[in-house]
């Protein structure tokens, strides 16, 4: 296969990225999610179908260009759309970022556990950040259609033993993953991880509805409220004592 002819589907790209890793960051959205989480915000990078072949050269050549933008920090993020069904193409752009001294950021929903996969997470990424979408077998069937908690559990074990940095992140959906139980569950799986840099808290909120509605499809946490400050807040500092760094969004 010629260089030209590598190719990613990608739902998106953002340019100024300042959500998704360290720094500011070119953002590349993929199309395509092997999940389907009841409160994505991004329901239209699900389906496999669209989104826009690009190369691998377009995409290296844009983040070179932001290059005098990244400064010490900043560098490429990788999302989706889980981006590690995508793995395979990955490996190579991964490679010729850093070549270009770039650093990568892969945010993952932590599901995909293919030796590709297993690759990008243990070897080539200089950062990853996993979604733990839920703490128990269940939970994470009745949010994501899924029960990958292993899965999820095994990949960021495979990233602690690879003594490189990574984040969670981990989403509090009320009446679904904010119980004390749940906060505590993190607290006896993570806390004594090395390499975990940072735990993000983000809090539920129902900005993709419109997205759900456009594709014409229900969007199930319609009665879910919004988490309140003070809730979120208390979370934090709940979590805050046991980890590096806890970060509330
Ligand atoms: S893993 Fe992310 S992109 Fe996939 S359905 Fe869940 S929230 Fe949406």
């Amino acid at each position: 296969m010629t260089e030209t002819a590598l190719q990613l589907k990608v739902h998106s790209i953002e340019s100024f990225g300042t959500h998704d890793g360290p720094g500011i960051r070119l953002v590349v959205f993929l199309q395509g999610c092997n999940l389907k989480c009841l409160y994505c915000q991004n329901a239209d990078t699900i389906k496999n179908e669209g989104g826009q072949l690009m190369s691998l050269d377009e995409i290296v050549r844009r983040a070179v260009n932001m290059k005098p933008y990244f400064g010490q920090k900043g560098g490429v993020t990788i999302s989706g759309g889980e981006p590690l069904l995508q793995s395979k193409m990955l490996i190579p752009l991964v490679k010729r970022l850093k070549a270009e001294r770039i650093h990568t950021n892969i945010d993952t929903n932590a599901t995909i556990s293919t030796p590709y996969a297993k690759e990008l997470i243990s070897e080539l990424a200089d950062l990853v950040m996993f979604d733990i979408k839920h703490t128990t077998e269940p939970g994470f069937e009745e949010l994501t259609g899924r029960n990958e908690l292993k899965t999820a559990i095994e990949l960021i074990s495979l990233r602690e033993k690879s003594q490189k940095p990574y984040w969670l992140r981990y989403v509090l959906v009320p009446g679904y993953t904010n119980k004390p139980e749940h906060l505590q569950w993190l607290i006896s799986e993570f806390s004594a991880n090395q390499y975990l840099e940072r735990l993000e808290i983000l809090p539920y909120h129902k900005l993709g509805q419109y997205k759900w509605e456009a594709l014409g499809e229900k969007y199930q946490l319609e009665d879910t409220p919004e988490n309140t400050r003070e809730e979120i807040e208390i979370v934090r500092q709940t979590l805050d004592p046991h980890f590096r760094e806890v970060v509330a969004k």
